[in-house]
């Protein structure tokens, strides 16, 4: 297959990338310019300048795309586990064999910083490794109903096409957490990726096909006008999955447009993580886990640290050193290799970032650190610390999504836990205690699907992600992302 148009990527290492970068649509086998000629500009975001263009999907090429899908279902179900496991595993290690030249992408495109991307690219891979592994153990159950007189037998089945949305904050690793249980469970796929990082996606299927995916198993459209698109795949009646990830204003929409033709949805959405530290904290060890759950991807993390609820015994020590730590931290352009705090994905996240900052400021919080946008070209917001954030302030109930640490003081634990669930999100929560006995208590009574005790991250391939309340709807990883995939079919017989 010819790749028409590419987009020749900075040498690694004095190495060319492993192949010239597609930009068109990846519809059954063959990668194809949009026929309206329609293209979207990608920005680097260190920059503000233009990297490349992508093609530009129709509503037509979207429902071409769903034909392709159509067209590649039944052989792929009827693929041997075996079989579907390799080629998953093949695609593993085609990932990591280009992690480094990966990492510059993302970097590139996205803004974040190369030691971000590379863990990125790690995680990303090991969700074809996982699935490769869940693959051959899609298990059924038999058993005898309470009467005694039938034999229940449940198979699990590919649920059929899904539609897959992603954003753009882990452009590689959300992708490959849908694509790799979706083709595990025998289902064809169309990957939508977010319009301001459509490179890594585009990247990564090009890697899956050179490691023996099937023409049509997986298709990639990008579009300027996600919606349309979006809607008309959801009103195809062979579409039987949607799975996102984005906001929760996105998710509702798409709840809405999947409704109408009854498509099983999965939806991760949005996060207002509380990080909570009691009195009887290690110092340092909640220190090391704050830098992660806030500074990972520059707190462009739908599980990032949004509010710090911190003991106030222990309050003043926290604030001082965390401000010691973040301020030493290096903003700069992704590449660069001592940068350890990237650009932000766009104009828009800045405003939002400055606009939180400035309610929280005008109720009386304290810049502690950071809190001004460097001039120049470039999306740059500094690692920065607002203390005695008061309540009412937005802040409290708005994700950042930026390198900005809240912090919080109270008296007891249980205002804490209080105070933590007082959102209508319920994605991540991290505790830390020297108690492990309180941590585990508290965590039960923390409203979301993950909290960390003394840990500064949760995410694992291995473990069930995602969130209750306004958070989302059913888990990626684990064995349970491949049930997302799976219809369970029951067979009522006697012999
Ligand atoms: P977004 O909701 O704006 O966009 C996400 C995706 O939805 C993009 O691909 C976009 O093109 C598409 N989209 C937008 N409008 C659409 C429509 N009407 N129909 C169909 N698709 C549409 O989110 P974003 O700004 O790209 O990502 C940031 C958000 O994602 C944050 O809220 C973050 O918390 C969340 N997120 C959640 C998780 C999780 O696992 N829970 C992981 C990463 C990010």
């Amino acid at each position: 297959m010819t790749i028409a148009n590419s987009y020749a990527t900075p040498p690694v290492d004095g190495r060319e990338g492993p192949f010239a970068m597609p930009t068109d649509l990846l519809i059954g086998d063959a990668w194809a310019p949009s026929a309206s000629g329609r293209r979207i500009d990608i920005l680097d975001p260190a920059t503000e300048q233009s990297l490349t263009s992508v093609a530009d999907a129709t509503v037509e090429e979207g429902i071409a795309s769903v034909d392709a899908a159509a067209a590649a279902a039944e052989a792929w179900a009827a693929t041997a586990p075996r079989k579907r496991a390799d080629i998953l595993m093949a695609c593993y290690h085609a990932m990591m064999a280009e992690q480094e030249w990966l990492a510059q992408l993302i970097s590139i495109e996205n803004g974040k910083a190369l030691p971000d991307a590379r863990g990125e690219v790690a995680y990303a891979a090991e969700f074809f490794r996982w699935y490769a592994e869940e693959a051959v153990r899609i298990n059924g159950e038999l058993s005898l109903s309470p009467a005694g007189a039938n034999k229940i037998v449940v198979q699990y089945q590919p649920i059929g096409i899904a539609l897959l949305i992603t954003p753009w904050n882990f452009p590689a690793a959300m992708a490959t957490r849908k694509i790799a249980p979706a083709l595990a469970a025998g289902c064809t796929c169309i990957l939508k990726p977010a319009e301001e990082t459509p490179l890594t996606a585009l990247a990564v299927a090009e890697i899956m096909r050179r490691a023996g995916v099937p023409a049509g198993v997986v298709n990639v459209i990008n579009t300027s006008e996600p919606g349309a698109v979006c809607s008309a795949i959801l009103h195809d009646p062979r579409v039987r999955k949607l799975s996102f990830t984005g906001s929760t204003e996105v998710g509702r929409i798409l709840l809405r447009e999947a409704a109408d033709q009854v498509i099983s949805s999965s939806m991760e959405l949005g996060g207002n993580a509380p990080f909570l530290v009691l009195d009887d904290a290690d110092l340092d060890e909640a220190i090391e886990g704050a830098m992660i759950a806030k500074m990972r991807n520059a707190g462009e993390a739908c599980t990032a640290a949004n509010r710090f609820y911190v003991q106030r015994g222990i309050h003043d020590r926290f604030v001082a050193k965390l401000v010691e730590r973040m301020s030493a931290m290096k903003l700069g352009r992704g590449t660069d290799p001592a940068t350890q705090c990237g650009a932000m994905i766009n104009r828009q996240a800045i405003d939002k970032i400055e606009q939180l900052v400035a309610d929280a400021l005008g109720r009386g919080a304290e810049a502690k650190l950071g809190c001004e946008t460097p001039s120049g070209a470039g999306y740059f917001y500094p690692p920065s610390v607002i203390a005695n954030v008061q309540p009412g302030s937005e802040i409290l109930t708005t994700e950042v999504f930026g390198p900005v640490a809240a912090v919080i003081p109270f008296d007891a634990p249980d205002e804490a836990i209080a105070l933590a669930n007082a959102t209508e999100y319920g994605l991540a929560a991290y505790v830390y205690t020297g108690d492990l006995k309180k941590g585990l208590r508290m965590a039960e009574r923390i409203e979301c699907g993950m909290v960390a005790v003394n840990r500064g991250l949760v995410s694992d391939a291995a473990a069930p992600f995602g969130g209750v309340k306004q958070s989302g709807l059913g888990r990626e990883g684990a064995h349970h992302g491949l049930l997302e995939y799976c219809e369970a079919k029951y067979i009522a017989v006697s012999w």
